[in-house]
C-alpha cells in the first residue's frame, strides 16, 4: 500500500483543514511576485506585513500572508 504524500511540515495529525490552509498559505509566500514598482521578480515579504522589493527597495504594508490587491 502506497503511503500518501504528506505535506511538508506537517503530519497527519492536524486536520485537514488546517494542513489545506496551510498549503496555501505557504503556496502564497512562495509565490513570485513583481515589484510594483521596477516589476522585479526580486519582491517579497521582508517581515510580517510589511512586503519589499530588493532590487529598488520599494517597500508595501500587506497582510500576513499576501500584499493587498
Ligand atoms: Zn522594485
Amino acid at each position: 500500500m502506497k503511503k500518501k504524500k504528506s505535506l511538508k511540515g506537517l503530519g497527519a495529525r492536524y486536520g485537514i483543514k488546517i494542513r489545506k490552509q496551510y498549503t496555501k498559505v505557504h503556496f502564497t509566500l512562495k509565490q513570485k511576485r513583481t515589484c510594483p514598482q521596477c516589476g522585479s521578480t526580486r519582491f517579497g515579504r521582508d517581515a510580517v506585513g510589511i512586503w519589499s522589493c530588493k532590487k529598488c527597495l520599494y517597500k508595501v504594508a500587506g497582510t500576513a500572508y499576501d500584499i493587498k490587491v
